[in-house]
């Protein structure tokens, strides 16, 4: 059990990643809230966990309001009395085009979703933490966006995902002294809603990118966030961790 009594908040819980993560997070012991804006999804999620014994609570909302993420370290602390991490975790792709054929409607909202998200995130659960005496934040990135990743049609979700990467590094070297790590993770293709999941050619495609020759399943990405959140990466912070199936090193 490595979160043994831990509270972690987990946004993007309702579907793929984020979904696998607060499964995983709650069977290694920690406490989890989770929020997405599906509450269907979210009270099943949380229903299977209860069931399993673990213990969860959820509240839908939207992040592009920073209030909701307020709201989310408030419910950590009011449900489970403190707070020890956060998996902010939620992304969405956009519209696939060349940039020149982009909306700035689709711009804005790819930057406001995947990295205004992460700011409002930041100013909740810094100052929650910092009040405990330390936690674990992660940012789930992406390999888009970074070493090998220039994908076209991505060049919003490309963009937002590098900036993430970036203000991790800022923030790390913030809040250390606070005891306070933050990381980035980087998954590669994962077999999620967003990642093709139903969709052969696409599955295809990705996987072949891959030294691997595959794609990561949800849980795969979900074990490297265990090891940020527990007391096993004690010496981590800044750093953009790239579980990617070798994506980063490909020579073509
Ligand atoms: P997914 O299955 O589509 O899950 C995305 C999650 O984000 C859902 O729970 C969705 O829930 C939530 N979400 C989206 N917009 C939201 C908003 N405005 N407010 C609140 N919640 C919102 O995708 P995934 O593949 O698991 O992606 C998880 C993370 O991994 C993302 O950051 C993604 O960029 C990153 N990633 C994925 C891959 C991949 O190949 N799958 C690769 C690299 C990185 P609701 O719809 O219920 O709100």
């Amino acid at each position: 059990m490595e979160l043994t009594n831990k509270t972690i908040i987990v946004t993007g819980a309702s579907s793929g990643i984020g979904a696998a993560a607060a499964r995983l997070f709650a069977s290694e012991g920690a406490n989890v809230v989770l929020a997405a804006r599906r509450s269907e999804e979210l009270r099943s999620v949380a229903e299977d966990i209860t069931r399993s014994g673990g213990r969860a609570v959820w509240c839908s909302g939207d992040v592009l309001d920073g209030a909701y993420l307020a709201m989310l370290t408030e419910l950590a602390l009011h449900s489970f009395g403190g707070l020890n991490g956060a998996f902010n975790n939620v992304g969405i792709v956009g519209d696939m085009v060349a940039v020149p054929e982009m909306s700035i409607d689709n711009w804005n909202t790819v930057i406001a979703t995947n990295l205004t998200s992460a700011f409002w995130a930041a100013k909740a659960q810094v100052p929650a933490l910092k009040e405990q005496g330390g936690g674990s934040i992660i940012f789930t990135s992406s390999f888009v966006g970074f070493s090998n990743g220039g994908l076209p049609g991505m060049g919003a979700y490309a963009a937002s995902k590098a900036g993430l990467n970036g203000l991790v590094q800022s923030l790390a070297s913030e809040h250390a002294a606070d005891g306070i790590r933050i990381n980035a993770l980087l998954p590669g293709g994962t077999i999620t809603p967003a990642g093709g999941e139903g969709n052969p050619d696409a599955l295809n495609f990705v996987s072949g990118l891959h030294p691997m020759k595959r794609m990561a399943s949800a849980s795969e990405i979900a074990q490297a966030a265990v090891f940020l959140l527990s007391d096993r990466s004690q010496f981590m912070t800044g750093s953009p961790m790239i579980v990617d199936g070798g994506m980063s090193v490909r020579l073509l």
